[in-house]
């Protein structure tokens, strides 16, 4: 058996501590260990990467979210092993499905996967034929109805394992539009107020129309409650993130609803090739980390953590305050990114600078702070800091209003 710090010295000596695994030689035990030793290499600097405070967000360009040790461990434990990949997915989807009081889940790669996976499994039901022949929908039911106010973008993981969108605008023009090659009703939870269909009238007309609902929670934990509440609410599909909010694996997401169409999905992932998922896979060691991610964050004191935000966003605020000519705005967004979050703004005659150039400042200063915002505002939300990080924050942005 290694010491610790034989091992310590072995490891240091190799390039990544992956180079072991795999080989036998190393067993799960020496591989924690290793795990929570600081890298003796930073790989960031190595390569000529500058890292930064993320006061901005879950922005998959900032790499998303930071996942908790528990999650981390989860992770170096699975690269320990060899598991059949079908059984592992069977087995973790039963255990979400559990912890989630739904019918059925998966680990897809992202939000993003889950929709195209999701769709791929209700264009196919369990259709040999018809997986192998997406995205080409001859011969089968391929359209999806969708509000114009829910277009922003994401609705492309659909039409890539080949929907044909049909965009309506009411619920009247919705069920105008339904026809006998209607597949499915897609909802955009984020866009939920700027639609004139609310979710339970969409549930409600999916229903009676004997059509699967499916909607997009990508970025809607926390709170919670929403992990549980929109297959409660009788959508058929629920697509979220894995590495939003729950902390998980940045290229992870869940699949949630009916096990009929997540069985017709999981025809369409890895390890089956010759499907237009085949490109979407998840590794075991992603399914773990989204599996422990997912019981970490249901674990967790929310209220605590809410009353964190808070009193970062606060001391944030604060400092930018007494900046003369600054305003502030704390707010929290109903759907999508429901999170404490502040915007700054200010009388450009007494703080001559734009908003534009002071998020520059914050970006190219030491340390780095990366932020939203528009024309006139600075945008930031603590959630995907480390927590302390918001007192350098709250002196930098001072610093920087102070100095124009
Ligand atoms: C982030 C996001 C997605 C994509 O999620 P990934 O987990 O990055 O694949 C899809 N829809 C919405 C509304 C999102 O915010």
């Amino acid at each position: 058996m290694l010491t610790r710090r034989k091992l310590l010295k072995t490891l240091s000596s190799l390039p990544v501590v992956g180079g072991l695994v795999g080989t036998g030689l190393l067993t799960p035990q020496m591989i924690q260990a290793a795990a929570e030793t600081p890298a003796s290499r930073n790989f960031f600097k190595e390569l000529g990467l500058r890292t930064f405070i993320n006061a901005a967000g879950t922005y998959t360009s900032m790499t998303g979210s930071q996942m908790p040790k528990e999650v981390l461990s989860a992770i170096t434990f699975g690269a320990t092993e060899y598991v059949n990949l079908d059984e592992l997915q069977d087995k973790v989807g039963e255990r979400i499905a559990e912890l989630l009081d739904c019918e059925y889940a998966t680990v897809s790669s992202g939000a993003f996967g889950a929709m195209s996976i999701g769709m791929a499994g209700v264009l196919s039901g369990m259709d040999q034929k018809i997986v192998t022949q997406l995205p080409d929908t001859t011969g089968i039911k391929n359209e999806v109805i969708i509000q114009e106010s829910h277009n922003i973008g994401y609705s492309k993981a659909l039409t890539n394992v080949g929907a044909k969108l049909v965009w309506v605008k009411t619920a009247k023009d919705l069920e105008k539009a339904i026809n006998k090659n209607t597949a499915m009703l897609w909802y955009l939870n984020a866009n939920t107020d700027q639609g004139e269909i609310s979710r339970e009238e969409f549930v409600a007309l999916g229903k009676k129309h004997n059509i699967p609902t499916f909607i997009d929670c990508a970025a809607d934990v926390p709170p919670v409650e929403n992990l549980f509440k929109f297959t409660k609410m009788g959508f058929d599909l629920v697509a979220f993130s894995g590495g939003k909010g729950i902390r998980g694996p940045q290229s992870a997401g869940l699949l949630l609803g009916k096990r009929k169409y997540i069985e017709a999905a999981r025809l369409h992932t890895p390890p089956r090739g010759t499907t237009i998922g085949r490109g979407m896979k998840v590794n075991k060691e992603e399914v773990l980390g989204m599996l422990v991610a997912l019981e970490t964050y249901l674990q967790k004191d929310h209220d605590a953590e809410w009353k964190l935000w808070e009193d970062q966003i606060k001391l944030i605020s604060d400092s930018a305050l007494s900046v003369d000519g600054v305003e502030t705005e704390i707010h929290v967004p109903p759907y999508a990114n429901h999170v404490p979050s502040l915007k700054i703004t200010w009388n450009q005659n007494k703080v001559k600078i734009s908003a534009k150039e002071a998020r520059k400042q914050l970006q190219e200063g030491h340390p780095s702070i990366a932020t939203v915002g528009g024309e006139d505002t600075i945008g930031i939300t603590t959630w995907m800091m480390v927590p302390g990080q918001e007192r350098i924050v709250a002196h930098r942005v001072k610093e920087v209003l102070e100095n124009a």
